[in-house]
């Protein structure tokens, strides 16, 4: 059982994002607001799917604010 935690891994995924007010604490260019997917997979097959909005930067991919 010691390589159970090595067959689930999770994929994020940014199904569609727009500009947003605001800019990025780290490298200071404009953040936007993207829906992203959060996939769990267990030995590559999906099983479980989780959407949720957030608030990241479009140059360096921080995530400034994150809601759902
Ligand atoms: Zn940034």
């Amino acid at each position: 059982m010691a390589c159970f935690c090595f067959l689930v891994d999770q994929k994020r995924k940014i199904r569609r994002s727009k500009p947003a007010a605001g800019t990025c604490s780290r490298c200071r260019s404009g953040a936007s607001v993207a829906e992203m997917i959060t996939q769990t997979r267990f030995c590559y097959v999906p099983f479980y799917c989780k959407s949720w909005k957030a608030i990241m930067c479009t140059f360096c991919g921080a995530i400034l604010k994150s809601y759902r």
